[in-house]
């Protein structure tokens, strides 16, 4: 079997055990990366090959007795290109950001920087992380490696697609409303997006700071937790992440069954709009989570119907304000010929944005207006603390939440491209979780007719990542879906 297959535990395993150099690692995946990523296009930038192999030579020839002690040491890990990298281009999937290297990494990259892992390149994703499928990407959209003529998803659709497609071991993404578990759904890959304030987000570039968060795409659970374990830990350049003990994620995850787990099946995330066979899916899911020793009850969640309103409340009102930043003065594009000022503004934001950002921008100005705020902004974040209620009263009852990620399986590209709300509803099953802060992993759970992935979510209560993690594993360990691979053609 081709190295580019295994998963991150198995690539380091037979990293240190000298099965592998660091030199044969860059090479197979850059040779990946040429076979597939023409169709793929999962990044938008691939680091330069020759610097990697010079580092990889660097690595292999000083390889002593540290072999052991760095867990993420040569590993080809993909970016999202929404979080900075020292000497990478980081774009946001924005003409405003063309060309911007940052001069600093984010708190995540440094931690997997400090492991010397290798950057591959930085993946595709919606403009500043608005949308569900990367088509609204200044650099075109990426393709869903089971089947090119469907989306990813998005907005880490890059990172999952790469993953998927076997373009690096693992991958970051960032989840604001579903960016990490709606892809890993649609790619048939592992996305977990951990507590909020779990992981720094220093150097993440902003969209919705109160439900930012970056996290792990993977080939298995395993992998989610080993990567979970480097980047998370509380960083004083974030104000809001967490200053609480870190566990070691990947301890319990041997165990192959779920003896004493209540799993609370919430009814409002399998009604109308669930695919029949997303929901036989993941029904079948909680059966087998059943089997394995856990006890399931039905419970409600009964604010899950304005979590979609509430979001696209908070987080383009959040956006409105992060993203005034971008006015063609300090960094990024700026307009020409301008005449004065103001124009200068209003040109560079014309032409530096794209379509989505700019409702984005007008929705969330608007719901911040003086007039409307107590209106909208306000009772939008009441309406937040009742969703984050909801979860606390459930979780009194039960360990973790099982639902489906999405409704549907991948869709084509082009098909709600024109229809924003229709394209909104695709995150109808991950906002919530978001909205309370909680963490929540995607992981497959089947296929559908047509040989798309099918994702299950499972929530759990605010830095009780070990638990779902653990939940995860024994479900990945008893079924066979990770084994299947995509044929990208
Ligand atoms: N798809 C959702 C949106 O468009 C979530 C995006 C995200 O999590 N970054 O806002």
């Amino acid at each position: 079997m081709s190295l580019v297959k295994w998963t991150l535990k198995e690539l380091q395993d037979r990293f240190t055990r000298g099965d592998v150099s660091a030199t044969e690692i860059v090479r197979a995946y850059f040779l990946r990366i040429s076979v597939v990523e023409s169709k793929v296009k999962a990044y938008i930038t691939v680091n330069e090959k020759e610097s990697l192999l010079s580092a990889a030579r660097t690595l292999d020839e000083t390889m002593g007795t540290w072999r052991k002690t760095m867990p993420m040491m040569a590993m080809p890990i993909a970016i999202k290109d929404n979080i900075c990298t020292e000497g990478l281009p980081t774009t946001c999937g924005s003409r405003m950001l063309r060309g911007f290297i940052p001069p600093y990494d984010a708190t995540a990259v440094e931690a997997l920087r400090a492991h010397q892992c290798f950057f591959i390149g930085k993946t595709n994703l919606d403009e500043f992380g608005m949308g569900s499928s990367t088509e609204h990407s200044a650099f075109g959209p990426s393709r869903n490696p089971w089947k090119l003529t469907c989306v990813p998803g998005g907005s880490s659709g890059g990172s999952a697609a790469a993953v998927a497609a076997d373009e690096c071991v693992a991958a970051l993404g960032t989840d604001t409303g579903g960016s990490i578990r709606q892809p890993a759904a649609c790619c048939g890959v592992v996305g977990l997006k951990p507590t909020y304030g779990r992981v720094s987000r220093y150097g993440l570039i902003a969209f919705a700071s109160s439900l930012d968060q970056i996290g792990p795409i993977t080939k298995d659970v395993m992998d989610a937790a080993l990567m979970l374990n480097v980047i998370a830990g509380h960083d004083p350049r974030d104000s809001t992440s967490a200053n609480g003990p870190v566990p070691d994620f990947t301890r319990g995850l041997k165990k192959k069954d779920v003896k004493k787990l209540k799993i609370g099946v919430p009814a409002e995330f399998f009604g109308e709009g669930v695919d029949q066979e997303v929901h036989d899916a993941v029904c079948h899911a909680i059966a087998v989570l059943e089997e394995l020793g856990g006890t399931v009850q039905e419970v409600s969640l009964p604010h899950t119907g304005v979590a979609v309103a509430t979001y696209y409340l908070v987080a383009t009102a959040e956006a409105s304000s992060n993203l005034a930043r971008y006015d063609g003065v300090k960094y990024g594009f700026r307009a020409k010929e301008s005449h004065d000022l103001l124009e200068m503004y209003r040109a560079t934001r014309q032409e530096g944005f794209g379509p989505e950002v700019k409702r984005r921008i007008m929705l969330g100005t608007y719901a911040l207006s003086s007039g409307y705020y107590d209106a909208y902004y306000a009772k939008a974040q009441a309406v937040r603390t009742l969703i984050r209620q909801d979860f606390e009263r459930a979780f009194e009852d039960v360990d973790v939440l099982v639902t489906p990620v999405t409704p549907t399986t991948a869709f084509q590209l082009g098909e709600k491209i024109e229809d924003p709300l229709q394209m909104y509803l695709s995150d109808l099953f991950t906002l919530s979780a978001s909205l309370a802060g909680l963490p929540a992993i995607s992981l497959p759970c089947g296929f559908s007719r047509e040989g798309l992935p099918i994702g299950v979510q499972l929530m759990g209560r605010p830095f009780e990542e070990e638990v779902i993690l653990r939940a995860a594993r024994a479900y990945e360990l008893a079924t066979t879906w990770r084994q299947k691979r995509p044929r990208i053609r």
